[in-house]
């Protein structure tokens, strides 16, 4: 196979255990890296939707109430069939999606990680027994929820569709899913190992199409039980008002703008170094994407020549060459972009590295932009606001603690936050006043398959991973027998 040719994947929808045509026109799925079409994909509607959901319903019975170790058995196996594939879906991942092999390696693997840790965790799901009267016996035993609705983005094509079905099926669910529009390939790679894996049919079903028809029948059935959506504040905010007349249980990851603060103690190497390699993950397009650095202004100097150096080795290119990082999405996301840089320098804010758009040579194709920094940014401009997904480390000067936590927390979002610091005060001020669901000391590794992920505020609710995650894919039922003759 020639390096940039598109491994065999399927491109139908994936119900009830059988790979189906769509009923509308077929979708082109466009490399960002080229701009060419790599192929093109089935597309379904609301018919396609109900049909899943009676899959789902149907094969929920059995699938709910086998031994969980035997669920974990086949997440497990499924583990074992993505870590053999590794090299086949993150190429597929990379040319729909743009990411250097490398990342998209390492989503694979996580994925991976993900899945035996949820089939081991699965078969934890203990109940309780609450101390009662002589009497009567209490017990709390945790059932699962039932079909599940999950829509998911194409930043982490992969992992999101796992992050959300691992602890869904360890938990007894069965799941229609539905994958973004810009990237169904890797969803649909993945769906042919559900296969392997001996998952039953019905179990997982993958509807690849027009996502506002699909997320309304979805949220509309009284069937699905509960919606997992990660995805823009505007979706999320529609499907949740959607979700509501049948009061189904919801979780939101949304949006994010993390604050990056580093402290005049910090040890500028290690901050500066993380902001660099945290922030050109997937080109910034990462909603935990460090967005709003505010520097010290007894460290400003100091950092923002550290931070130019180590901007000059950050490469630009095809993800399957592997530089630090490849094009954005599409080219609304390039415009998003160029659209909040010229916002900021009409109001103060100063270009220091890059800015532009990458059309020359190797760029004359593909949603390429150079890795900007940008300096002076004030509350006044869009920048500062408004989730930026791409390469933009925007400065900001600050001098006291409390004002910079204000400030840090001056978002409507409340996904992630970090900074650097030593002080034992700083440390455990900071990290108490931070109005944010996770907050980075002195690191940026917010994910894992053991800890919770999610937000607060306009980025959601909820949270995926670590026993939190399973939970969220769980009812408690208390029964109350009563043992006196
Ligand atoms: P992004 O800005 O990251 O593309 P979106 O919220 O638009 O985020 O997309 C995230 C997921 O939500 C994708 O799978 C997309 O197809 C889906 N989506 C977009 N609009 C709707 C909608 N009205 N109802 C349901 N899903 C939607």
């Amino acid at each position: 196979m020639a390096k940039h040719e598109l491994p065999e994947v399927e491109t139908r929808l994936f119900i009830d255990g059988n790979w189906q045509d769509g009923s509308q026109d077929k979708h082109p799925v466009i490399n960002p890296a080229t701009e060419e079409v790599l192929t093109e994909v089935h597309w379904g509607g609301a018919a396609e939707a109900e049909t899943a959901i009676a899959a789902a319903e149907a094969a929920l019975p059995d699938w709910s109430t086998m031994a969980p170790a035997e669920r974990g058995s086949i997440l497990t196996k499924l583990a074992d069939l993505i870590e053999a594939d590794v090299t086949r879906l993150a190429t597929i991942m990379t040319m729909e999606q743009g990411k250097p092999l490398a990342q998209a390696k390492s989503e694979i693997i996580s994925n991976v990680e993900n899945l035996r840790w949820n089939a081991a965790e699965g078969q934890r799901v203990l109940g309780d027994i609450i101390p009662s009267p002589d009497t009567n016996k209490w017990l709390v035993q945790k059932q699962p929820i039932g079909v599940v609705g999950a829509i998911t983005p194409w930043n982490f094509p992969s992992n999101m569709i796992i992050r959300k079905i691992s602890p869904a099926l360890a938990a007894g669910c069965t799941v229609i899913l539905k994958p973004a529009e810009d990237t169904p390939l890797s969803a649909l790679a993945l769906a042919e190992l559900f296969e392997k894996a001996g998952l039953p049919k019905g179990v997982v079903n993958i509807i690849v199409g027009d996502a506002a028809a699909i997320g309304e029948t979805l949220t509309k059935s009284d069937v699905v039980k509960k919606i997992t959506f990660t995805g823009s504040t505007e979706v999320g905010k529609t499907l949740y008002e959607q979700a509501a007349p049948t009061l189904k249980k919801v979780s939101m990851e949304l949006g994010g703008h993390a604050p990056y603060i580093i402290f005049p103690d910090a040890d500028l190497e290690l901050a500066v170094t993380t902001l660099i390699e945290t922030k050109f993950i997937n080109n910034g397009q990462v909603c935990t994407s460090p967005n709003r650095i505010f520097l010290h202004k007894d460290i400003k100097k100091e950092a923002t020549k550290l931070i130019l150096e180590k901007m000059a080795e950050v490469t630009v290119g095809n993800g399957l060459d592997d530089p630090t990082t490849g094009p954005l999405i599409n080219e609304e996301g390039r415009k998003k972009v160029e659209e909040q840089l010229k916002d900021a320098q009409n109001k103060g804010a100063k270009i220091l590295f890059g800015g532009q758009r990458l059309t020359e040579g190797d760029y004359q194709h593909g949603f390429f932009f150079e890795p900007t920094v940008l300096d002076l940014v004030t509350t006044d401009m869009d920048i500062f606001y408004q989730e930026t997904f791409g390469p933009v480390i925007p400065l900001i000067e600050f001098d006291d603690e409390e004002a910079v936590i204000q400030a840090a927390n001056d978002s409507e979002f409340g996904l992630a936050s970090y900074f650097f610091a030593t002080n034992i005060h700083t440390i455990d001020n900071v990290s108490k006043k931070l109005a944010y669901g996770m907050v980075g000391v002195n690191n940026t590794d917010l994910e894992s398959s053991a800890t919770p992920f999610g937000g607060i505020k306009h980025s959601g609710f909820g949270r995926e991973n670590g026993t939190y995650g399973v939970e969220e894919y769980l009812v408690e039922k208390f029964v109350n027998i009563r043992t006196a003759r």
